[in-house]
């Protein structure tokens, strides 16, 4: 295979996006990826750094899993029909059968997509055909992609910003309030409320009730609950969708990232064959919505490998485990050490939530960096984590002391053993020398493009 991994940088600076190259320089993130392995990047140097990233949560079965290259392998020799366009191909309709076969058993239809971003496209679009309304509502904080439908329904203002104007009919409500929900949805012309059950920006958890009392305001009012389980699905929380925990039964749901084990970009919508029949309803309209590559036959041989080791390797059930090892050991960290407010998650979709120290000096100190740049003193955890522990870990939104990880639920025991114990070491440095090392740390930029996707 021609290999200029050298020329890395070089290359993405003159044709892709020359300003990432320049975050990644500044803060020393820039190495030279030669592979993956498992959860493992492996630089040019045979240097081997613990990815707690997982491409956004993409690479749940860590990377480059010999059974679902070997699935693709095949798939690739037997030429396959794939996208046969005026014709079906079966590879995607047993991946939808086994994608049924494994959701609660309301949800028997399955919509292809590519992305995160074109399953939420779709869900609007297929919220909006179903009850005959316009308004979506979506809840403050909400990441759900960047299209420009997705992206109406983001609750950052920094990704929205010279992007407008975008999808009338999108209201945002605050996360976690039913009152408000019920308020927006009263006019009675909601065709959906899109929700994470766990947001990815913050790993904000939802308050008792939450989901359940949405559920029961959308119905009443005659609108869908659209569930985002793209980064929540597929296990990561320690169940198969992270609805499970509790017990709600949305119209509409949401998959992507690790749905095709990292390799073949992939999306699905879970709907009811009510909604997808009140869309699909006459043979004029039996392609009215897709799209050219959804539902190839490769990224339906790479979805069914993945599901394959959900199961035999019981990945759902240890996602729970390592989750609650990780929880158990890093837990303690915000008795130890001043600067951490709160450890929280769910299975291995886990967040630190940094906050002013004691001490008048350097609270003064925490508060003059936060007002130049909200979100930096994360950078404190983020920074030494990859150059003095070589694990890879992410701030998890803009403007936002909170870190994140989301590891491979193939993690090993002595991985999170290993990550709780450079935690500590990190967050003892940073705590002990907050006043002198802060400025010098952080280096004073990076953050924004850090708390990506
Ligand atoms: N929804 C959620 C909850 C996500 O976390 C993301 C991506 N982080 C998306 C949608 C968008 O997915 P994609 O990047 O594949 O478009």
């Amino acid at each position: 295979m021609l290999d200029r991994h050298a020329e890395a940088a070089a290359l993405w600076d003159a044709h892709v996006n020359p300003q990432f190259v320049r975050v990644l320089r500044t803060l020393g993130f820039d190495r030279t990826w030669v592979r993956g392995e498992g959860a493992y990047l492996i630089d040019d140097r045979g240097g081997r750094w613990l990815d707690l990233q997982s491409g956004f949560g993409t690479f749940a079965l860590g990377r480059n899993h010999p059974e679902v290259k070997r699935a693709l392998h095949e798939a690739i020799d037997a030429d396959t029909p794939s996208l046969p366009a005026m014709g079906l191909s079966w590879l995607p309709g047993v991946l939808a059968e086994q994608l049924v076969a494994r959701a609660p058993a309301h949800l028997d239809a399955v919509v292809f997509a590519n992305s995160g971003a074109e399953s939420v496209e779709a869900a609007i679009k297929l919220a909006r055909a179903a009850t005959g309304r316009t308004r979506v509502l979506y809840a403050t904080k909400a990441f759900h992609g960047l299209t420009t439908g997705a992206l109406a329904l983001n609750g950052g203002a920094e990704f929205r910003e010279r992007f407008g104007p975008l999808l009338p009919g999108a209201d945002a409500v605050p996360f976690g309030d039913l009152d408000a929900l019920g308020a927006a949805l009263r006019a009675g012309d909601v065709a959906a409320f899109l929700v994470e059950p766990i947001q990815g920006k913050g790993v904000n958890l939802p308050p008792d009730g939450y989901l359940a009392g949405a559920q029961a305001l959308c119905h009443e009012h005659g609108a869908l609950l659209a569930l985002d389980e793209v980064q929540t699905g597929l296990g990561r929380t320690g169940r198969f969708l992270a609805l499970e925990h509790w017990g709600v039964e949305p119209d509409l749901v949401t998959l992507a990232k690790a749905l095709s084990g990292g390799f073949v970009p992939i999306g699905a919508v879970l709907t009811t064959r009510r909604v997808r029949d009140a869309v699909f309803d006459s043979m004029e309209r039996a392609v009215v919505h897709g799209s050219t590559f959804s539902g190839g036959d490769l990224a339906a041989a790479a979805g069914l490998a993945t599901l394959r080791v959900l199961d035999d390797e019981g990945l759902v059930e240890r996602a729970a485990r390592m989750g609650e090892l990780l929880a158990e050991l890093t837990r303690p960290l915000a008795e130890r050490h001043e600067i951490v407010r709160e450890v929280r998650g769910k299975g291995l979709l886990w967040a630190l939530e940094l906050g002013p120290p004691e001490g008048a000096a350097a609270r003064r100190l925490w508060a003059a960096v936060e007002r130049r740049q909200q979100g930096l003193l994360a950078q404190l955890v983020t920074v030494p984590l990859f150059h003095e522990h070589r694990m890879l870990i992410q701030v998890a939104a803009h403007h936002s002391s909170v870190v994140k990880a989301l590891p491979p639920l193939t993690i090993e025991e002595a991985d999170v053993h290993r990550f709780a114990r450079a935690l500590d070491d990190v967050l003892g440095r940073a705590s002990r020398h907050l006043l002198s090392r802060t400025g010098r740390l952080v280096g004073g930029l990076g953050a924004r493009a850090l708390a990506a996707r």
